[in-house]
């Protein structure tokens, strides 16, 4: 058994970086590890023996061993009683293996908590939601399958990265951009079953996907639509299945663990224009969003846009201690400071245009027309690129840094600056963390404009500004109220506490549900599916016990509690009392 923990990133950027975010993490001594509950230690030991036999002594960690396996932006780092710690660590590096951890789990009945790279920061990283589960870690089972550029799509394993997907298509000259989020770091399957999102014309990720291949609880295999047939040429072209389609079933679930996922990826594009659009006002969002909204319903905008307030755009640059030398949040006198000095917009849209090189233009001048009429005190900018070699495509890498990246698909660790905000340069045992609460919203200005207004206050009640930024789809909007705090501060710990359950509060009020969520506020968020006495969750509950009835795959996922552990269901009074 290991009781430290390896390097598992090849790139030394990316590795100094979860060194960096995790080099503090275990400065509450992790120990007492609990047991997982219900198991007693003779057969947890059993347990332990029987996974090394399967995956080597290397690939087991235990003790300080399990110091990644934390959430490293825990609120509840100094309470035992609350903290989410794992007994163990188990790393297979294959499907077979992985089916030998699912049998000795199930014999023991011990539960495990699943994920691909654990970068989940936000929502728990690689944290369980029951304290004392058996870390289920995947980076090992990392092979691209294919990249395939007539049909444009990859099928990969739950270990391959953004980082790995990207640098594999540019070696091989694949004539595809993948999509990534802001941080490249994370795995293209995690992101896409937790309905993640990137910045390009595939950003929906989750809405890319055709086949996949599960594996259920009792190791037993599915593959999912036209994949379910032996050798079909369209395993990975169609999501129409003959029968109820499978996929959304696995998609934030503990009803099975995907270990091959086909994705999408939008064909190398032979223009690209890089597009933005600024409004200087807090209430100018209203109209913007209206714009954009009947924009993207009717096509004009194709690729995703991404919303972000003015101490977003200035958060990436710099900390809260660079704007504003007093106490609390920036005040709004100052922020308006802020703008006039900067020059930059209260609110700005991004977006890209990709495609032929004319219609690029076109849709351009479609939208500058827009606009002008509609919000004419705003300003639009677009910076075209567009191939001139032979082959008619544009590559990626020629558009500068401050054009492209995620908006090309190259990715990196831009938006990891952000959680430094709040920390004065001189605090050196500071400790940077985030979280987000992250509605769903109609994409309507009225209603996103109140959100800003309500969200404001409560976030300056506890300490922070309105830190907010938003992902537009067709019909609705997926938003992030982010916060970030000083870990070693208790004061903003407990804020960031309130600042949580007064926006759940107030999107409770107007029926907002959540687009994703951390593993301490999954039963909380699930609580908000009440129709006819939380039907949906009584019917996923009912298959969960249905194929996983020993309970081992991740209970309390979303929410979802096998019989074995239901009782363990955290209500909402509870958590307010
Ligand atoms: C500063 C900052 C910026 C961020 N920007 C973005 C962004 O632009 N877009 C975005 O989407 N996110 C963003 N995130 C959130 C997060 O970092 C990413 O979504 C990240 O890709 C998730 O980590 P991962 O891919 O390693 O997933 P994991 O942590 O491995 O998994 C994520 C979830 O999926 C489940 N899961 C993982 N693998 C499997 C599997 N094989 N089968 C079944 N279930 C599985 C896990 O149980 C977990 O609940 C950001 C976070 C931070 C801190």
């Amino acid at each position: 058994m290991s009781t430290t923990h390896p390097q598992t990133y090849p790139h030394p950027d990316y590795e100094a970086a979860h060194q960096q975010t995790y080099e503090r993490a275990p400065r509450h001594p992790l120990a007492p590890i609990p047991l997982p509950p219900g198991v007693r230690q003779f057969d947890f030991d059993l347990a332990i023996s029987d996974f090394i036999s399967i995956v080597g002594v290397e690939s087991v960690f235990v003790e300080d061993g399990l110091s990644d396996y934390i959430d490293p932006y825990d609120v509840h780092e100094d309470d035992p009683s609350q903290r989410k710690v794992p007994s163990a660590a188990v790393c297979p590096n294959s499907t077979e293996q992985l089916s030998s951890v699912l049998t000795v789990a199930n014999k023991f009945k011990i539960p495990l908590w699943h994920f691909s790279r654990g970068k989940n920061l936000g929502y728990g990283g690689p944290a369980p939601r029951v304290n004392g589960s058996v870390a289920l870690d995947l980076h090992k089972l990392d092979k691209i399958i294919e990249v395939n550029d007539e049909y444009h799509y990859a099928v990969v394993e739950p270990g391959v990265t953004f980082i790995q997907l990207y640098e594999y298509c540019f070696e091989h000259k694949k004539k595809v951009w993948p999509s990534t989020p802001s941080l490249g770091w994370g795995s293209v399957i995690g992101n896409t079953v937790d309905r993640g999102m990137g910045f390009g014309m595939n950003y929906a990720h989750h809405q890319c996907v055709a086949g996949i291949e599960v594996m259920l609880p009792d190791g037993d295999v599915i593959r999912t639509g036209q994949w379910g047939i032996t050798a079909s040429p369209s395993a990975f072209l169609s999501k129409f299945t003959f029968g109820p389609s499978l996929e959304g079933l696995f998609f934030q679930s503990n009803l099975g663990i995907v270990t091959k996922m086909s994705i999408w990826l939008t064909p190398q594009p032979q223009a690209y224009m890089c597009c933005s659009f600024s409004m200087p006002l807090f209430t100018d969002l209203e109209v913007m969003v209206d714009v954009f909204g009947e924009m993207k319903r009717n096509g004009t905008v194709q690729s995703c846009v991404w919303f972000t307030s003015l101490i977003e755009t200035l958060c990436i640059m710099g900390r809260r201690q660079d704007y504003w030398k007093g106490e609390g949040p920036v005040p709004d006198w100052r922020l308006e400071e802020l703008r006039k000095e900067t020059g930059f917009g209260h609110w700005y849209a991004r977006w890209g245009l990709y495609g032929p090189k004319r219609i690029v233009e076109a849709q351009f001048e479609e939208i500058k027309s827009v606009l002008a009429r509609r919000a004419p005190t705003g300003t639009i900018a677009g910076n075209l690129y567009a191939n001139h070699d032979d082959d008619g495509r544009l590559d990626a890498t020629t558009v500068p840094d401050q054009d492209g990246q995620m908006f090309v698909g190259i990715p990196s660790l831009w938006s990891l600056p952000l959680i430094n905000w709040p920390i004065p340069k001189e605090k050196k045992d500071g400790k940077a963390a985030h979280g987000d609460y992250a509605p769903v919203i109609p994409s309507n200005g009225k209603l996103l404009m109140e959100w800003m207004e309500v969200s404001k206050l409560i976030c300056e009640a506890n300490g922070v500004e309105l830190m907010a930024d938003f992902f537009m789809h067709e019909r609705h909007v997926v938003l992030m109220n982010m916060f970030t705090w000083d870990q070693t501060d208790k004061g903003q710990k407990e804020n960031m506490e309130k600042l949580y359950y007064g926006l759940y509060e107030e999107a409770k009020k107007r029926g907002y549900g959540m687009y994703r969520g951390h593993v301490n506020h999954m039963d909380l968020i699930a609580n908000l599916n009440d129709f006819n006495n939380h039907a949906y969750n009584r019917f996923v509950e009912k298959i969960k016990d249905a194929i996983d009835p020993n309970g081992i795959l991740g209970p309390g996922k979303q929410g979802i509690w096998p019989n074995r552990f239901r009782h363990l269901r955290e209500t909402q009074e509870k958590k307010f009392n």
